[in-house]
């Protein structure tokens, strides 16, 4: 029994099969191994960016370089996919609300909507109980003295920060003053800086049936803000892993999402898990699983999108993710045979050609038979490949 115009959400949508053209909204590294994972499932893919030389655009079957406001290039994306997804999260919700009027759109624009700007993200955690930092939003004209209770605090810019970019400690009003006013006046967040034992990461998908698969939990560190190792799995206690997966879970139920999702969380020293930040979409904290799961984090998203059953999420062996900066290239192009030359280290570049410092350039991911010894390996590599 079918009525016109009536959305029924609790039918499976139809399958979309290889060979059918899918479309991704941004051009980076995520973007890139999305198509390479859709390629090899026997997909075509449709990159638009406004980088005419983009990591994920290089590679695409259909390249559409233009911005993500513009229309016209929104009409055209939607007539030639089945289904459009996204790899970056500072996509305006409007597009991805044209594009669902074509043809089926994951994550959905209120899901991303909600995940690009942090004070809606904080304000929907909170409002559905789940714990995060105590926090206090700044708008201009807002009350400065009344944050005495956030000090030592980060005051992040609300919406396009990422790695690290976007933020600034501050101990007391003045510094939040000379920091708001440097960070350009525009709507933020200011947290408490919390004592952190570790943080960790989930990545799920969840499945236009509701079903969701975690990946093996990632224990990562940060240096400067930006990721810089994760180590699977995390080294922490299983009842606190059951709770990141379930909290994890819990948020993607409750945007009804679908797609892959990454929660960040931190660990207190008291062992007490806040989320930190949510990623609708796959995360650098999820690229282990490219070598180390029986599936991967981005085959995972082309499943999700497509309608498909979501993959086995399995870890084939413990092992630790290294990041490669632009930093590594200062003294011109490393030497890859530091990794290269070890059988269980997976090298990834992201084909990028100005290698400034801080940019994501590449990852390596090294396989052994415990996490610390994984660890051990990944970072002799990493030394060797900083000291050339
Ligand atoms: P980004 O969007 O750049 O990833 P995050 O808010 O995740 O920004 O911050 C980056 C890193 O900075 C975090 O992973 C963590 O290491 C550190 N950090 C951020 N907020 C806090 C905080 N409130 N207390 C302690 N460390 C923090
Ligand atoms: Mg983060």
């Amino acid at each position: 029994m079918s009525s016109i115009g009536q959305v029924n959400t609790i039918n499976p949508m139809k399958p979309i099969f290889p060979g059918s053209m899918l479309g991704l909204l941004g051009g980076g590294q995520l973007g890139r191994m999305f198509a390479i994972a859709a390629h090899q499932m026997g997909y075509q893919v449709t990159v638009l960016d406004s980088d005419p030389d983009s990591p994920a655009g290089r590679i695409a079957d259909q390249f559409i370089c233009a911005d993500y406001a513009d229309q016209a290039a929104l009409q055209q994306m939607g007539e030639q996919c089945a289904a459009v997804t996204t790899e970056f999260e500072n996509i305006p919700a409007e597009a991805l609300a044209k594009l669902a009027s074509y043809c089926s759109v994951s994550p959905d624009a209120h899901s991303v909507a909600i995940a690009q700007n942090r004070i809606s993200e904080k304000q929907f955690l909170q409002s559905r109980g789940f714990p995060v930092a105590p926090f206090a939003v700044i708008e201009q004209g807002t009350d400065i003295e009344a944050m005495q209770d956030l000090f030592p605090g980060i005051l992040k810019v609300s919406q396009f920060g990422y790695d690290g970019k976007g933020q600034r400690h501050v101990n007391h009003a003045t510094e939040l003053k000379t920091a708001f006013s440097d960070l350009g006046s525009v709507s933020c967040v200011l947290e408490k800086k919390l004592s952190l034992k570790c943080e960790v990461s989930v990545v799920l998908g969840r499945g236009h049936d509701g079903n969701v698969t975690c990946f093996p939990i990632v224990e990562n560190q940060h240096v400067n803000g930006i990721l810089d190792i994760s180590i699977i799995p995390a080294r922490i206690p299983e009842t606190l892993a059951e709770n990141a997966f379930d909290v994890a879970g819990n948020v993607a139920d409750a945007l009804n999402y679908r797609g892959v999702l990454c929660v960040e969380f931190f660990v207190l020293q008291d062992g007490q898990l806040l989320i930190n930040e949510i990623a609708p979409r796959p995360h650098n904290s999820g690229h282990f699983s490219i070598d180390a799961c029986v599936t991967s984090q981005f085959e995972q998203q082309v499943r999700a999108l497509c309608h498909l059953p979501l993959g086995n999420t399995n870890l084939h062996q413990p092992c630790v993710m290294v990041n490669l900066l632009g930093d590594v290239w200062r003294r011109g192009e490393p030497d890859w045979s530091q990794v290269l030359r070890q059988p269980s280290a997976k090298l990834h570049l992201y084909g990028k050609k100005a290698a400034r410092q801080g940019r994501k350039m590449g990852h390596f991911t090294v396989l052994d038979v415990t996490a610390d010894e994984a660890l051990a390996r990944a970072s002799a590599i990493k030394q060797l490949l900083e000291s050339n």
